[in-house]
């Protein structure tokens, strides 16, 4: 019973050092957790489509007249673009000055031969990315978690509805229903966030453990560097220039940071994020269904970071020299494509080699990263849900909102 009054981000914090603790002492047998670990990821990606899909539409609707509407999404448009740029400016800075690639080929290179894990993936084509944001077949979107599809149907159908007012009360009443069941479950899944913490957690460690190879270390390092200079300075910057303390921010937001780090997917997180934006954060209703599904999907400035980072790590190794186009180039695509990606485990993956194919690297450098990548994927969803959470703070104030619990 003592637990139950334990604060929510104490809790937490235990859940982790218990579930390292458990992943060590267990090893392989923490498998025993794995039902559990499936279940609360299983919970948590059941809530997604039926989340996004009521509450950005009724986040329009919610917003009165259209106007406020374009407001709001120009603002949180800004946010988004100008964070995940300057994520990908931190991470080419650091990663040129410390050059991780530079001096260890003859470690790393004979072990690039045995790779071809990513086969599937394409060209990146900015007609096709524009096209694919119109689903030809919605249900097949939903059924495939396709997220932009899905954000852009519901867009129109909260624009409709907004338009419409009356004449759709109906259809709206059952959309406002739909959201209010969804945000009670997320409810219930956020309580036993720190149990699904605690088993994701020992299985995770039990399974892989925690070892970083050591030629790989400087690159882990100037990645988790990069992204810590991205959460710790930049996002406190425009924390800070809304009059929010990046410090009652951060604990505030904990529930969502943890289940970002356990799950790997910022989506799957997504229940988590709103939940503790809304009672813990205080933010409205209004802004937190709009901003957040949208930031989700769309702000990833971890995965922009670490997908440039690794580009140039892998051309370092290689002992290619980037022209300052082919920089641009990486540039711009991993913010591209930060955007596309899907918030599921390993996105970041497929899009380094897009990245390498873009600048003509080798695309089996990506052999060089895989096994730091899933420590990493863990660390760069941390950054992914962060930001989009900061959005919808920033975004909140700039509305006016009061975050008494924040600032
Ligand atoms: N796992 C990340 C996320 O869900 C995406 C990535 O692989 O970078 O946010």
């Amino acid at each position: 019973m003592t637990l139950i009054r334990i604060k929510m981000h104490t809790q937490i914090l235990i859940a982790i050092v218990l579930g390292v603790l458990g992943g060590i002492l267990l090893g392989p047998m923490a498998s025993v957790f794995s039902p559990a670990a499936d279940m609360f990821v299983r919970a948590l990606r059941m809530m997604i489509v039926p989340l996004v899909f009521s509450s950005l539409v009724m986040g329009i609707v919610n917003l009165g007249s259209l106007k406020r509407l374009e407001k709001m999404g120009a603002r949180a448009l800004v946010y988004f673009v100008s964070t995940t740029v300057l994520a990908v400016v931190v991470g080419l800075v650091l990663v040129s000055l410390f050059r991780p690639g530079i001096g260890s080929q003859g470690n790393l290179l004979p072990r690039s031969t045995q790779v071809d894990v990513i086969h599937q993936s394409d060209r990146f084509s900015m007609g096709d990315f524009f096209a694919q944001i119109v689903p030809d077949n919605l249900v097949e979107a939903m059924v495939k978690g396709e997220m932009l599809p899905l954000i852009f149907f519901s867009i129109l159908v909260g624009a409709a509805l907004n338009l419409l007012g009356k004449r759709a009360s109906g259809f709206t009443l059952f959309v406002d229903g739909l959201n209010e069941v969804m945000m009670r479950i997320s409810q219930w899944i956020m309580a036993l966030a720190p149990i699904g913490v605690f088993v994701l957690m020992a299985v995770m460690v039990g399974h892989t453990g925690f070892v970083v190879l050591k030629p790989l270390a400087l690159f882990v390092v100037v990645v988790m560097g990069a992204m810590a200079v991205h959460l710790g300075v930049t996002l406190s910057f425009f924390l800070l220039s809304v009059k929010v303390s990046p410090r009652r921010f951060f604990e505030a937001i904990l529930p969502a940071l943890a289940t970002a780090f356990t799950t790997s997917s910022s989506l799957a997180t997504l229940p988590v994020t709103m939940d503790s934006l809304e009672r813990r954060v205080g933010v409205s209703g209004r802004v937190t269904s709009f901003v957040t599904p949208l930031g989700a999907t769309v702000t990833m400035d971890g995965t922009a970071l670490y997908t440039v980072v690794s580009a140039v790590f892998i051309a370092q190794v290689y002992g290619f020299d980037l022209s300052f186009v082919q920089l641009f180039i990486l540039s711009v695509l991993s913010t591209v494509c930060s955007i596309s990606a899907a918030g599921v485990p390993s996105a970041g993956l497929v899009t380094i080699v897009i990245l390498l194919r873009a600048v003509n690297l080798p695309v089996e450098g990506i052999g060089l990263i895989l096994a730091v990548d899933r420590i990493l994927d863990m660390f760069r969803t941390v950054l992914n849900v962060y930001g989009d959470a900061c959005g919808a703070v920033v975004v909140a104030r700039l509305e006016g909102e009061v975050l008494e619990a924040v600032s």
